[in-house]
């Protein structure tokens, strides 16, 4: 198995797979954000506008 995605620094189960999202206009933006594979570890980065922001954890919204 070709190793293709960086391993996750928290973890160091998971890979990182990247996100692509859809801009305005209809432009896609490829690789928007990575996230771990690793459910337990939920590491994440997204990029905004060429700003790096991180999420160790993704947040959970509870009712
Ligand atoms: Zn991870």
């Amino acid at each position: 198995m070709e190793k293709s995605y960086p391993e996750c620094l928290k973890c160091k189960i998971g890979v990182l797979i990247p996100l692509s999202d859809y801009g305005r206009e209809g432009s896609s933006i490829l690789y928007k954000a990575w996230v771990c594979t690793n459910p337990e570890c939920g590491y994440n980065l997204r990029i905004d506008n060429g700003e790096i922001s991180r999420g160790d954890v993704i947040r959970k919204t509870t009712k």
